[in-house]
């Protein structure tokens, strides 16, 4: 803890303004404790509202911003999310994964495309925001490689501390480096809050309808199947997630699911009876993801 303090102090000591991105997981909870409980500084919080978030988050949010004392701000995506899929790719199957089925399934009938989806819908919402506030640095929690392979291997190159140029704005992530069980400790020895969907059997505080991991044993279709049965059916029939999802499972064109989906008896009746088959963008799902 003591390095990710030095990382805040010197951050700070470059910078008049700044902000905290805050999704309301575990990784932002302990650096919102960090900053407040153990360095003078106080940057608001930003967090961006996708439109997907659990229902519980925004009360959430308003929770840990009160019991610290801290200044809350929604930033908000410029475009619904279903018109971000449309345009640049469904969020499935995690950033480099489905930039590589990309290439072998152009004529597919639909795109997947994971980076698109988070540099439009929360990174770059909360990036503008955090400027309009008059900030020039951004602390965020994220933790490199224990956090998640690309990152890793971007986090060799770059230190704790990085001016964007595209963004015009320094990203600040004094958590580098730690891994599951720092951030584990830390939180049971702070007692610190907890987003009610962990009891629910959540694995993440993201977005509802993320498809980036769903692949493997611990996929999000499935959690959110079970602890929000209405918002599941919504994804799966209501959008037609249940479509792509089978295209990718299956390793068929959109043209073929449909006429196969139909002679089921059309996507509604397949939720009612087989909502499994939605679980998993790959079968059988895949072993040893574990974030
Ligand atoms: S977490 Fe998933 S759904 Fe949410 S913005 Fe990122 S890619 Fe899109």
């Amino acid at each position: 803890m003591k390095q990710s303090i030095e990382i805040i102090n010197e951050a700070c000591a470059r910078h008049r303004n700044s902000v905290i991105a805050f999704s309301g997981g575990s990784d932002s909870i302990v650096l919102v404790d960090i900053i407040y409980r153990h360095t003078p500084h106080r940057p608001p919080l930003v967090f961006v509202d996708s439109g997907m978030e659990h229902p519980a988050t925004q009360d959430f949010i308003n929770k840990v911003a009160l019991a610290y004392s801290a200044e809350v701000n929604i930033a908000r995506p410029a475009k619904p999310y279903a018109d971000q899929w449309a345009a640049q790719g469904w969020p499935m199957l995690g950033k480099l994964a489905a930039r590589q089925w990309m290439q072998k399934h152009k004529g597919f009938g639909y795109k997947l495309d994971v980076s698109s989806c988070c540099r439009n819908m929360k990174i770059s919402p909360g990036r503008k925001l955090t400027k309009q506030l008059g900030a020039t640095l951004q602390f965020t929690g994220q933790r490199g490689e224990a956090d998640d392979a690309l990152r890793g291997l971007r986090a060799l190159k770059d230190t704790a501390t990085k001016y964007l140029e595209a963004d015009k704005l320094t990203v600040c992530n004094p958590l580098q480096g730690w891994t599951d069980t720092m951030i584990n400790r830390y939180k049971t020895e702070n007692k610190l809050p907890r987003h009610p969907s962990w009891e629910e059997g959540a694995i993440t505080i993201g977005c509802l309808y993320c498809g980036g991991g769903a692949q493997y044993t611990n996929s999000g279709f499935k959690i959110l199947r079970h602890i929000l049965p209405d918002k599941w059916r919504e994804y799966i029939v209501g959008m037609k997630a249940g479509e792509i999802i089978l295209s990718v499972k299956h390793n068929r064109p959109l043209d073929h699911i449909r006429e196969a989906v139909e002679k089921l008896g059309g996507l509604d009746e397949l939720a009612n009876s087989r909502p499994w088959i939605f679980d998993y963008l790959s079968y059988p799902p895949l072993k040893g993801y574990t974030k």
